[in-house]
Formats: C-alpha cells, sequence, structure tokens
C-alpha cells in the first residue's frame, strides 16, 4: 500500500490572513511531517454572522496571494463555493470522501480556538476523521488541558499541542490599524497589505 499522506487544514475568516497563520502552518508542517497544509477560508462563518466580514472573493485572493510561493501550501475555496453557513463537519467529511482512504488530517487551530471545540457541531465525528494540533497562542494557553479531558480517551489521542513562535498578531488588530491609518508592514505579506490598501479594505 502506497504511504499515507499527511494533510493539515488551516481553517479561518483570513479577514485579512497574516504572519500568524502562516508561521503557525509551516510549524506545524515541518513538526508534524506533513506534505501539504490547505488554506480553507469560510464563507459564512456562523459565529460571525452578524459582524460584516470582507466578501470572501478578497479574502480569498489574499489567502491565494498569502501563500503560493510556499510550494506546501494550497488554497481550497470548498467552504467558500458551498451555500450558508460553513460548518468544519461537512468540510472534513467531503476531504475525507474524496482523500479519506490515502491520507490523515491534522486540523491546525490556535489555542484559542480549541477552547471553542466543545462548542462545534458534530465535534465527535469530527474527532473520529481527524487530528487536532493547537498552536500556542498569546494569552489563551490555560485551558487545553481542560478541553483534552473533556473528550477523555479521545482527546488524548486526537488533540495535540505543539509550541510554535508565539506570534501577537491578530485580524482584528489588523483592521483597526488600517482603519486608523497605521503600519500594517510585516504583519502580513507585502501583496496582502498592497492588496488591501489598494480595495480599500477596512477603512
Ligand atoms: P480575528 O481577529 O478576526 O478573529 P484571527 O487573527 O483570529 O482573526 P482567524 O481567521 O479567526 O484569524 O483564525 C484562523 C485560525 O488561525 C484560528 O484557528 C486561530 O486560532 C489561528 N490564529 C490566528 N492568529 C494566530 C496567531 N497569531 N498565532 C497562532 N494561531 C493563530
Ligand atoms: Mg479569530
Amino acid at each position: 500500500m502506497a504511504k499515507k499522506q499527511k494533510t493539515g487544514i488551516m481553517g479561518g475568516t483570513f479577514d485579512p490572513i497574516h504572519v500568524g497563520h502562516l508561521v503557525t502552518a509551516e510549524a506545524v508542517r515541518i513538526e508534524y511531517g506533513l506534505d501539504k497544509v490547505l488554506f480553507i477560508p469560510a464563507g459564512n462563518p456562523p459565529h460571525k454572522q452578524d459582524t460584516g466580514v470582507t466578501p470572501a472573493i478578497h479574502r480569498y485572493i489574499m489567502t491565494v496571494m498569502a501563500t503560493y510561493s510556499n510550494p506546501h501550501f494550497f488554497v481550497s475555496p470548498i467552504e467558500i463555493d458551498r451555500a450558508g453557513p460553513s460548518y468544519t463537519i461537512d468540510t472534513i467529511r467531503a476531504l475525507n470522501t474524496q482523500y479519506g482512504e490515502q491520507t490523515d488530517f491534522y486540523f491546525i487551530t490556535g489555542a484559542d480556538a480549541v477552547v471553542d471545540l466543545p462548542t462545534w457541531e458534530n465535534i465527535d465525528e469530527i474527532l473520529n476523521l481527524c487530528n487536532f494540533i493547537a498552536a500556542a497562542r498569546p494569552g489563551c494557553d490555560g485551558d487545553l488541558d481542560k478541553v483534552i479531558n473533556y473528550f477523555g480517551e479521545k482527546g488524548r489521542r486526537r488533540i495535540f499541542r505543539l509550541a510554535t513562535p508565539e506570534l501577537e498578531i491578530s485580524a482584528t488588530d489588523i483592521r483597526e490599524r488600517v482603519k486608523q491609518g497605521r503600519s500594517i508592514k510585516y504583519i502580513v505579506p507585502e501583496s496582502v497589505e498592497s492588496y488591501i490598501h489598494k480595495e480599500g479594505l477596512y477603512l
């Protein structure tokens, strides 16, 4: 039998994608020997419905530009193409149907997102289908053990912590900086910075 592929999944709103996402994905890729990382911009995230997320096309283009120079990074429009809110379970099911036999999946999240896992739709089935790598993020490392224990044996088998470089960068802060006319240089790739200014995003 052919060797199993290891694929990382980096889901997010990516409004905009930033260096925190990229450094985290690359650190997990190297540490876990992943063959590739799929960046999946959310279509219409259920938990951010009323906060005015930037149109998906802009978020998708920025994600493509930010990742293109890494031969292991790819972008999937799977959630953007799907009508209605994106649920991770639908994405994982689709990927598993498409590649499941030959692929092990590693879902990459920041420690802040992993703390919410117990509230995710169909989390039990998600944990049957993929591993979770929780990357350290400033200010939110405390509760990971609680989450792992919450899921018991399955949690210990499926959820892992990785000490990645802790970068105090968030998309929320970047949007505020743009609004206030402050610099976002070096917190996002140059191409993303140019795109934000050219399209007048976050003003
Ligand atoms: P926002 O401020 O709008 O919530 P964000 O910076 O948290 O944006 P998201 O698109 O919400 O970015 O995050 C996608 C994924 O990337 C989540 O799992 C999140 O925890 C993770 N992530 C975001 N920023 C970092 C960072 N600086 N370090 C590690 N992980 C991060
Ligand atoms: Mg976030």
